[in-house]
């Protein structure tokens, strides 16, 4: 076990290897009266893992393989294993996890505590529908082993609780079959939002789809876009099933990156904007319904260089906008959320639509409908600008039945948050809290944010 502090807000690092430590740990944070979060790869966009003045356990350190049935696609890990060491060891034998974001290095403990999902939410649904089990150590320090079954209510509200009810220290997966490492991707281009519902509509039998909207198109050009769909191929060979290393090595890559950033710095609306003209035109030029085969790992995460080019491209970051909206009313609200973007001067840099379906969890995001993430570089100057459009943006989203993700929302506050997802599931949350955790020893700066004014 090991101790140290965070750079940017105040916060007690406490580094362990196991469950021996981690209750150590909450001795020592007891003794001092101080607060718990547990912080996986830190790769949520949010505060969900900090807890200014408090502790923050890093299980990064528990990333072990605790067993692997290749014949049922059953694996165990623990909470700090990433989905780059699941698949390095599933993929060779044709499994690959059925819901994943676009990062490979979120650890498993952050996918089930934020719920995640992937390009497949509408066909796989979300991260916690795929879990046979999860083992969690409550702030009593009693251990539990949680299941859709023998503890379905529990069960419900520890996926996605953001860490809040306790910590998970093993997890139990059923992974997908896949024929191969190969996926066959089509593109194509769409004039406007309806064109990409459409088409989002038309290419259901894809595993994957993903839209990429152009936020500089305005006017009759709106909501023009590309649509990915992949699905997995049959071609078949066993290079398919090995991890892709680098093509160039990562230190050369990551200079390249930083290099690449700091020159398209002074110039990066101009040169957004150039990149999302030629990537539509270059989609058109594709042609329909052509299939090109890809490597399933490059199509599903963004290879790391990508992160070091958009930290030296945006120094003061981005701010990111997802609204999960009801299918009927998607097409409105998006183009809603672009329009006033662009008559307010926040052009979106980029922007994504997902196609989701409901989940049983009790603090779901999901909604049967589509998701929007828009994303915009931040100016101190005018932040406070974007910051008050957004949330006039978030009220429109809420009123119209509308979800955000923890994970990437910075901006949701109690009562919007509980307009959201309504006053059942958060009182119903807090009651478990009280029951699972009285002392509140978890608590992070998301909770503080979100749900501490209810408890007033
Ligand atoms: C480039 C990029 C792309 C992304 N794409 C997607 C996407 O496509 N879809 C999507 O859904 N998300 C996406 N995300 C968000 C990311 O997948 C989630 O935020 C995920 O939770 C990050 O995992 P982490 O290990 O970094 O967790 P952290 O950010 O460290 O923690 C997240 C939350 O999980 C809790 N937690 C972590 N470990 C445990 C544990 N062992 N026990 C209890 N609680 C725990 C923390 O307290 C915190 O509340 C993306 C993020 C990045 C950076």
């Amino acid at each position: 076990m090991s101790w140290s502090m965070t750079k940017q807000s105040p916060c007690y690092v406490c580094k362990v290897r196991d469950v021996a430590e981690i209750m150590q740990a909450l001795t020592i944070a007891r003794m001092y009266g101080l607060s718990v979060i547990t912080h996986g790869a830190g790769h949520s966009y949010t505060d969900a893992a900090l807890n200014t003045d408090g502790v923050i356990i890093d299980v990064t350190d528990m990333r072990r393989i605790l067993s692997w049935d290749p014949q049922q696609g059953i694996m165990q890990v623990e909470p700090g294993a990433t989905l780059r060491d699941i698949v390095r060891v599933a993929t060779p034998d044709c499994w690959w996890p059925p819901v994943t974001p676009s990062t490979a290095d979120a650890t498993i403990g952050g996918c089930v505590a934020m719920n995640v999902h992937g390009k497949n939410a509408w066909k796989y649904g979300s991260f916690g529908e795929h879990l046979l089990s999860l083992t969690v150590l409550l702030a009593s320090g009693q251990t539990l082993t949680l299941s859709p079954i023998s503890h379905p209510e529990l069960f419900r509200a520890f996926v996605g609780s953001a860490g809040l009810l306790g910590i998970i220290t093993s997890v139990t997966l059923q992974l997908q079959r896949i024929p191969s490492g190969y996926v066959d991707i089509c593109v194509q281009p769409a004039a406007s939002l309806g064109e990409i519902l459409r088409i989002f509509q038309e290419e259901q039998a894809a595993d994957y789809l993903e839209a990429w909207v152009n936020g500089f198109a305005s006017g009759c050009c709106l909501g023009q876009g590309i649509v990915t769909s992949a699905t997995y191929s049959a071609v078949y060979d066993d290079a398919s099933l090995q991890i892709p290393g680098p093509h160039l090595p990562e230190q050369f890559k990551g200079r390249l990156a930083r290099w690449i950033g700091t020159i398209y710095r002074p110039a990066v609306k101009g040169s957004v904007r150039t990149a999302n003209g030629v990537m539509y035109k270059w989609s058109k030029c594709w042609g329909r319904k052509v299939i090109r085969q890809r490597s399933l790992f490059r199509s599903t995460y963004y290879p790391p260089a990508v992160f070091t080019t958009y930290r030296a491209l945006l120094p003061q970051g981005t701010e990111t906008f997802q609204a999960f909206v009801p299918s009927a009313l998607a097409e409105r609200l998006f183009n809603e959320i672009i329009r006033r973007s662009q008559e307010n001067n926040f052009i979106p840099l980029w922007c994504i639509m997902k196609r989701h379906r409901q989940d049983p969890f009790l603090l779901s995001y999901q909604v049967d409908g589509f998701s929007l993430e828009v994303n915009y570089q931040v100016d101190p100057r005018t932040a406070q600008q974007l910051r008050k459009m957004l949330l006039e943006l978030m009220d429109l989203v809420i009123a119209a039945g509308g979800r955000f993700y923890l994970a990437k929302d910075s901006l949701l506050t109690d009562i919007p948050y509980r307009r959201s997802v309504g006053d059942t599931a958060v009182e119903t949350f807090l009651h478990l809290k009280q029951m699972y955790d009285p002392e509140m020893l978890f608590q992070s700066d998301l909770f503080h944010r979100v749900f501490q004014t209810s408890l007033r």
